[in-house]
């Protein structure tokens, strides 16, 4: 069990200070090579799978947003980071059930995962009860495998049009996980453009998650402005609880 104020161990503070470390100055080569400012690339911890007091050295080392793609897990974590005054924003990465939108609603400052109509209405009915906005990503489904999650391409724009209609939601870009099967390049350049896509629905939704610990740099230099690492900044998982079926 953690300690109530969330201390992690000074071996592995530095442990994950090394790897925050790391990944900054990889994040910081990639963005030279393609030519972009690391200033303009959102580094989003995934804490799944690791206990809440990780989640809070990464928030001391700077790394505040903070993702998860599980509303169980998720839900304590931040309960706990706050009931220790460790001020993350959160953000919550994985496919969501319109049973859990109300809890999500609570806690998150981003969704990444929206994905249908349905979740829409639940989502922003969940905000406005708790009276916030909430910053929605569409997931784009790029090759169709209904098992994934994400919007299909030709379905992109109906949905980006009933988030902007949506009372307490703000669209904000677009999120995409490369099938395992494709290079990244091609899969984050068809992110890239459903982007243009959304873009045309509402000029401000320039935000493109996209990239994880193995294909973060293809991600920068098709875009991206957030990328989502979880082994590279913490370890690898010992247990896999879902999340990309391809990349776990
Ligand atoms: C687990 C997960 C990540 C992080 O994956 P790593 O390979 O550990 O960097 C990113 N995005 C989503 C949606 C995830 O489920």
């Amino acid at each position: 069990m953690q300690s109530p104020s969330l201390i992690n161990s000074p071996e592995r503070d530095t442990e994950i200070e090394k790897n925050v470390a790391a990944a900054r100055q990889a994040i910081a080569e990639a963005c030279r090579a393609a030519g972009r400012s690391p200033s303009d690339v959102r580094l989003i911890g995934i804490t799944k799978t690791f206990p809440a007091v990780d989640a809070a050295s990464l928030v001391r080392l700077g790394v505040t947003d903070i993702g998860e793609n599980r509303e169980q897990d998720a839900a304590p974590k931040a309960s706990e980071l706050a009931a220790s005054q460790v001020d993350a924003e959160w953000h919550f990465v994985g496919q969501l059930q319109r049973n859990k939108a109300n809890s999500v609603a609570s806690f998150a400052h981003w969704v990444h995962s929206v994905d249908r109509v349905k979740l829409v209405n639940a989502l922003s009915k969940a905000a406005l009860s708790h009276g916030k906005e909430l910053n929605v990503l569409l997931q784009v489904n790029l090759d169709g495998e209904p098992s994934r999650g994400g919007v299909e391409l030709s379905d992109l724009s109906a949905l980006a049009e009933g988030v902007a209609a949506s009372e307490a939601l703000r669209l904000r870009g677009v999120m995409g996980i490369a099938p395992i099967d494709w290079q990244p390049a091609k899969a984050f350049d068809l992110v890239a453009q459903c982007s243009q896509t959304v873009q045309t629905v509402e000029r401000a939704a320039t935000e493109i998650s996209a990239g994880m610990s193995g294909d973060y740099r293809e991600a920068i230099a098709s875009g991206a402005t957030m990328i989502r690492l979880g082994a590279k900044l913490l370890g690898s998982r010992r247990v896999d609880t879902g999340g990309h079926p391809d990349q776990q």
